[in-house]
């Protein structure tokens, strides 16, 4: 008789040093094993025992956990929250607020299968999202799934249009006004709906994080049920606002893309970075446009074809990795360009590109080319200018 799945549980503590949290694990399953972080971001486990022997990490983001352990925990050194960009999908500590990361934080099981819950037993903590459920536990998500991130003391503010439930997690409640309208960004993310065909109730959540630097950057983190962005104190001009929007409506479009078959990388980010773009001109359509040319400016400093570089990152090199928010950006501007000289348009495809589309081993979209019903002549013109250079050889 096959022996039911094993129940671990993560109890998360306050520790009476700063910016430390601790971590329990039980019950430790007996059989022990490789203990990883399940995303590729860097580790702020430290400190990690069992039964009081510390175990070295190695590779980073690997625990080798021996047999018949009872005593499993670890430290996580927070990270001050306001340098950090939310992109790095760390965890972070603000004035008032955590922000907890499942990918650099909660290493999992990687053979063991079996519910696994977070609970957080911290007296000081009023609010937590995700809520927990029955047993006051939330569910760690599974090894492909998009990371957990837990959100402690963050204020909630909500408003429902139709289809769409949309969530601000603020860190800090006074922030409310520099942030993008509520009602605009539904504006932005029913397009985006529309555009690719979803007809379902949706929940958009986006946990917003205080960020000190210059500018803004252009990217945001999607978690389970949550998009992270980030904004400034100190100015909010309306390319700032647009930025803030883009972000959000970026990760919402990933949000969006897992109701259709998985793509290659380049893909889903191109894609995103691109409709992103396209639902920010639905609300200001005067810095919408501005983003959208400053993203295909930067095309030019990418030299290498997109299908060239999404081999690269395939192998780890993420050196050109922003060439599919830019390049990708100006491939489908072009595209749709060429679609527009026969008034059609890459919006009417939309849906049949993210559930159609077949994929080489080098992300090549094989039949793209037939599902947009193209010429050879212009195919072959937007694959030498985007994908393949004439010079870069086809890998597979
Ligand atoms: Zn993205």
């Amino acid at each position: 008789m096959a022996t039911p799945p094993t129940h671990i549980g993560y109890s998360i503590e306050e520790s009476i040093e700063p910016n430390i949290l601790t971590v329990r694990m039980s019950p430790v399953p007996s059989q022990g094993g490789i203990l990883t972080l399940t995303h590729c971001v860097r580790s702020q486990v430290t400190n990690l025992t069992c039964d009081g022997e510390t175990i070295i990490e190695r590779p980073e983001g690997s625990w080798s956990i021996p047999e018949d352990v009872k005593d499993l925990r670890w430290k996580i050194q927070l990270k001050e929250g306001k340098g950090v960009e939310a992109c790095e999908q760390q965890s972070i500590k603000l004035d008032s607020s955590i922000l907890l990361s499942g990918g650099s934080s909660l290493p999992q099981f990687k053979d063991i299968y079996g519910p696994e819950g977070v609970r957080i037993s911290m007296p000081t903590v009023r609010t937590i999202y995700p809520e927990p459920g029955q047993s006051q536990s939330i569910a760690l998500p599974g090894f492909s799934k998009p990371p957990l991130f837990l959100l402690l003391n963050f204020t909630e503010r909500t408003l429902k249009d139709g289809l769409i439930t949309l969530t601000y997690l603020l860190d800090d409640e006074k922030s409310h006004s520099l942030l993008p309208d509520m009602g605009e960004n539904i504006k932005g993310l029913k397009w985006l709906m529309e555009v690719a065909d979803i007809k379902t109730k949706e929940n958009f959540t986006v946990g917003w994080c205080e960020y000190v630097g210059e500018s803004l950057g252009i990217s945001g983190a999607t978690g389970s049920g949550i998009l992270l962005a980030n904004y400034l104190l100190s100015k909010t001009s309306p390319i700032d606002k647009a930025l803030m929007l883009y972000v959000v409506l970026h990760e919402a479009f990933h949000q969006l893309q897992t109701y259709y078959p998985d793509e290659p990388t380049w893909i889903q980010e191109s894609l995103a970075s691109y409709y992103g773009t396209r639902a920010v001109e639905v609300i200001m359509p005067e810095e919408g446009a501005s983003l959208m040319d400053r993203f295909q400016k930067e095309a030019d400093r990418f030299r290498k074809g997109l299908l060239t570089i999404h081999s690269a990152v395939e192998k780890g090199d993420r050196s050109e990795y922003a060439a599919f928010y830019t390049k990708g950006v100006a491939f489908w501007a072009e595209v749709d360009k060429t679609l527009r000289t026969r008034s059609d348009s890459l919006d009417l495809y939309l849906k049949d590109i993210l559930s159609r589309m077949e994929y080489d081993q080098q992300g090549d979209p094989v039949n793209l080319n037939r599902i947009l019903n193209l010429s050879q002549e212009a195919w072959l013109s937007l694959r030498a200018q985007f994908l393949l250079s004439k010079d870069e050889k086809k890998l597979f």
